[in-house]
């Protein structure tokens, strides 16, 4: 029953509509270096930063490459 549901939620949030909907309000994404886990900050609605699910640790925020002025 909510398998259908999961599973077209999966590919409407991998299609290239989403992702391009969603990339100017993207401005970059918390890791954990640890456990190499990442929450993009469009994903997160908590105030401060966010801590790995994994570990408890805090996690580091990186922006996007692609929004700032440096390419290299
Ligand atoms: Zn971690």
């Amino acid at each position: 029953m909510g398998l259908l549901d999961t599973v077209s939620d999966v590919v409407s949030e991998m299609g290239p509509d989403r992702e391009a909907s969603q990339r100017p309000q993207s401005k970059g994404a918390y890791w954990c270096d640890d456990c190499s886990v990442r929450i993009r900050d469009v994903e997160y609605d908590g105030e401060g930063t966010p801590t790995c699910p994994e570990c408890g640790q805090e996690m580091r925020f990186e922006r996007r490459p692609d929004s700032g002025g440096c390419a290299c």
